[in-house]
């Protein structure tokens, strides 16, 4: 049954978060944009609200909301700030490794600490040299008796300067590419690990992004989230899992814009009249809220997949480039709709203009997207029409008629010609090519 209805439970969350997000983060934020430090303080409410690790399944004491619910409730944060989305929803990246993995001990013995004490977990992918090539990190990992040291930098971490914990992906050899990449919980204090500067950046400037040195990190073998040649899988259905969620972030952000726009076009008055009145503006208006509302179905889709446990990867990929690049293009229409005053600091639009810039980077470029929908599309995906030489498209002949049924129709499969007989003719008239370009297509069969 297709369902496209919220459940009472799903609304009440989302008016929850909405209210939450207005009420507690949209007032606050500005002031951090401009300073460009991540607001602890509201991450701490959102902890303490209940919105943040949401997914942590309930038999370590967590709420186990499924992707449906997170991307809900993801898509409220980011309609305020999609910086503080990025904050808050950096958690549940960081997490899902470990839901994912093979290490039921890790998760006893860390998820339940995480439920009930404000703790951070970061994700470590990328490093200096490389985001979106996984398989190419540098980041050292040496057995050394039971433990791994870890040497390299990994960078562009969200949440690094304010984690407690941190998700790291290493590998114990360049050389063996996906083969060599593991993964590991490490503790920030532990000896060796040390976090840069804040990266300065165009938007989402209340987030924390930052640079983590790890030198001789000593890992117990009781933090390793992916052996070696486990990792890069990990990394990849870490990515299906959390893709969808950028994708919600997308459409909050576009939403909130759109929200603006409308609101704004329907009191300026330009020429006599509001600006609203003007076809060009319904029309932005109108193809802005389609945007908004076909990523979202496709945020959803993504998350119902994985929800029913069907790979999301494509849907995922599908919703996050679709719903990222729309939103650029709403939020910028939104701008243009506010004239002046959407390009000023004064109005929100600016910053989610800013903002969102970073949606078709992190977590797979749209570039990257495109590769995993492309390569899909190429080698997996069935055709339900027959190949095109194969297609009975049955020009000149009258099916209906009774004498249909004693005539013989060839195809060539090179320019399309149809040739009526008995045989193929030797040569094409058409494009010249040999008989043995023709294909008999009537009687079908
Ligand atoms: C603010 C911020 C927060 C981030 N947070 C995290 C985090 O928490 N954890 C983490 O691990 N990483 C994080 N990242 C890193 C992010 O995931 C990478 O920046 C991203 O994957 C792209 O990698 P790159 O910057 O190295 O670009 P590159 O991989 O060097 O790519 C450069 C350009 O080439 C394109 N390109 C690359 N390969 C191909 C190809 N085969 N075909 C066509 N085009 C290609 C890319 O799409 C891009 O446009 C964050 C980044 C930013 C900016």
């Amino acid at each position: 049954m297709l369902q496209f209805e919220l459940t009472p439970q799903q609304k009440e969350l989302q008016a929850k978060v909405r209210e939450f997000a207005i009420k507690e983060i949209l007032p606050a934020i500005w002031y951090y944009d401009e300073k460009g430090e991540i607001p602890v303080f509201l991450l701490k409410k959102a902890f303490v609200a209940g919105f943040m690790n949401t997914d942590i399944p309930k038999k370590y004491g967590g709420k186990e909301f499924g992707l449906i619910e997170n991307v809900i409730l993801t898509e409220e944060i980011s309609a305020v700030c999609p910086g503080m989305a990025t904050s808050i929803f950096d958690n549940s990246l960081g997490l899902v490794p470990i839901y994912l993995c093979e290490n039921e001990k890790l998760r006893e013995k860390y998820l339940p600490l995480i439920v009930r004490e404000f703790k951070r977990i970061c994700f470590a992918t990328s490093e200096p040299t490389m985001g979106s090539d996984v398989a190419g990190m540098r980041c050292r990992a040496e057995k050394k008796g039971n433990d791994y040291i870890l040497n390299g930098t990994k960078y562009w971490i969200t949440n690094a300067g304010v984690s407690d914990y941190m998700s790291v992906f290493a590998t114990i050899d360049p050389a063996k590419q996906h083969e060599g990449i593991c993964a590991f919980l490490v503790e920030k204090n532990w000896e060796g690990v040390s976090v840069g500067q804040s990266i300065p950046k165009l938007g989402q400037r209340c987030s924390n992004t930052a640079g983590i040195n790890l030198k001789n990190v000593r890992v117990p073998n009781e933090n390793v989230i992916a052996e070696p040649g486990k990792g890069f899988v990990l990394a990849m259905k870490t990515f299906s899992r959390t893709r969808p969620s950028i994708g919600a972030f997308a459409v909050g952000a576009a939403r909130s814009a759109m929200e603006y726009a409308i609101d704004y076009a329907k009191k300026r008055r330009v020429f006599g009249t509001n600006i609203s009145n003007f076809e060009a503006i319904q029309f932005k208006i109108a193809e802005m809220y389609q945007k908004v509302e076909t990523s979202r179905l496709l945020v959803w889709k993504a998350a119902w997949e994985a929800d029913n446990g069907i790979d999301p990867t494509i849907s995922a990929s599908i919703a996050k480039f679709y719903a990222t690049e729309t939103a650029m293009e709403v939020v910028n229409d939104a701008l243009q709709i506010l004239g002046g005053y959407g390009y000023t600091k004064m109005f929100p639009v600016e910053k989610l203009l800013r903002d969102i810039r970073l949606f078709s980077i992190y977590e797979g470029t749209s570039e990257v997207q495109r590769l995993i929908v492309s390569g899909h599309v190429l080698n997996n995906y069935k055709p339900t029409m027959p190949p095109l030489e194969d297609l009975p498209l049955i020009r000149g002949l009258d099916l209906n008629e009774p004498s249909a049924k004693n005539v013989t129709a060839w195809r060539c499969r090179m320019c399309g010609h149809i040739h009526y007989g008995e045989e193929p003719p030797d040569e094409c008239p058409s494009c010249f090519f040999p008989k043995t370009a023709f294909k008999k297509i009537w009687p079908v069969g």
